[in-house]
């Protein structure tokens, strides 16, 4: 079965052909600038990368135009656009109500837009993706969503409850939700395979470290704490998100400065983490090029980020009691050897020990980064969203 794999944002959506027998990506890319200019890429497998500058007033365009690219008779990896089955779609915040992937109905599109007041920027923008493909594929089509914060929905209690007047969650579901379930999930459950364990019976600990990053305690297959909350701002110093902080900061820089709460919080999501720290950039490539040149506040916004990320996973040791397997994932963590050795050097006391040079070498492939006599395994595995997606689609549509 050929599934549309569907990611999208405000003004952008990326998107992957994913033949579900085989697992291939037959074609894939990204509509940027919609409502702007418009600017399509499109990369058949096996093929040369396309850029098209078209005009995409609306996301409807930019999906007409991934059609048109994907039957296009020279280019095209499709013959003709009933190849493609069912549309899996990325939603972000499916609240309380989403425990699991789900078929798209119309009661769907209302339930998640009820939970749009908890993720106004991702939840519409998921949902204008949904309405295009339905616009131009016909409401026939099955479609799919499946949601960040859907794997989290089995921590207890006392991991998602914010010590705060109760009546806010029970009024206003102010509670953890938790993010990147999808590749949480995926990259705990891939791990497990490559070390051959069953795993249900695993304790195993997923850091996701990319622009947004956060950190996930598996047990026995179950999300049972992540570093996220209500929403993506809370856990992990980031690219440029904060991570936690005291809440009385936000008071106080908000009365120095003068600003209102969107302009605190536009400085906590989009000025602060490495890149605030640093005063240079969000990017992890351009701090560690700074740090090799010298630069001591690149080295402390990489050295905060380290610190906090383990102490997130000390306490999700304590929150499993144990851990068996350790896995780094995503643009930092697939690729940031310093980064992983920065973080893995504060476990030394629980017997934890990375092959130094092994780590140093590898980029974005399945490896055991730890020593055959690392107490505990740590793995790199690198996520794929998207085929998770396609998965989830695939199981619900067949
Ligand atoms: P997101 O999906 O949150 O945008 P990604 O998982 O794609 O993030 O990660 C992007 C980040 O990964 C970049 O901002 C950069 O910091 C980091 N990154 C990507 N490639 C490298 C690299 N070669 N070395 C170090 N960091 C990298």
């Amino acid at each position: 079965m050929n599934v549309l794999v569907i990611n999208c944002g405000s003004s952008s959506l990326k998107y992957q052909v994913i033949n579900s027998d085989s697992e291939e990506v037959l074609a894939k890319g990204i509509c940027e600038r919609i409502g702007i200019d418009g600017r399509l890429v499109y990369k058949p497998e096996g093929g040369e990368k396309e850029i098209t500058e078209a005009a995409m007033p609306t996301h409807t365009e930019a999906v007409r135009m991934v059609l048109d690219a994907l039957v296009n008779p020279k280019t095209g990896v499709l013959k003709s656009l009933d190849e493609i089955e069912a549309v899996g779609h990325r939603l972000v915040h499916g609240g309380e109500k989403f425990a699991s992937s789900t078929v798209i109905t119309e009661e769907v599109i209302k339930a998640v837009e009820e939970c749009s007041e908890l993720a106004p920027l991702h939840n519409p923008a998921n949902l204008i993706g949904v309405r295009a493909c339905q616009e131009v594929l016909g409401k026939d089509i099955p479609m799919v969503g499946v949601f960040d914060t859907a794997f989290h929905q089995t921590m207890p209690e006392e991991a998602y409850m914010y010590g705060i007047p109760y009546k806010y969650y029970e009024q206003y579901k102010v509670r953890k939700y938790g993010f990147h379930g999808t590749s949480h999930s995926y990259v705990s459950k891939r791990a497990c395979e490559m070390l051959g364990k069953n795993y249900e019976d695993m304790k195993v600990i997923v850091c996701h470290l990319g622009n947004g990053a956060s950190i996930c305690a598996v047990k026995n297959g179950k999300s049972i704490d992540t570093s996220m909350g209500l929403s993506p701002l809370e856990g992990l110093t980031m690219g440029t998100r904060s991570g936690d902080i005291d809440p009385s900061a936000v008071e106080y820089i908000a009365k120095k400065e003068n600003l209102d709460f969107d302009g605190v919080m536009n400085i906590l999501n989009k000025e602060s983490g490495v890149y605030g720290l640093s005063g240079l950039s969000s990017d992890f490539r351009d701090l560690e090029l700074a740090e090799e040149k010298g630069d001591e506040r690149s080295k402390m916004a990489r050295a905060v980020f380290c610190y906090r990320a383990a102490k997130y996973i000390g306490s999700y040791i304590t929150a499993m009691n144990g851990v068996d397997v350790i896995c780094f994932t995503a643009g930092v963590g697939e690729n940031d050897w310093g980064i992983r050795e920065g973080i893995c050097e504060y476990f030394g006391y629980m017997g934890i020990e990375m092959d130094k040079e092994l780590n140093k070498k590898v980029r974005g492939i399945e490896v055991t980064l730890s020593t055959p006599e690392s107490k505990i395994p740590v793995l790199m595995v690198p996520t794929n969203e998207e085929l998770a997606i396609c998965r989830e689609t695939v199981a619900l549509v067949k």
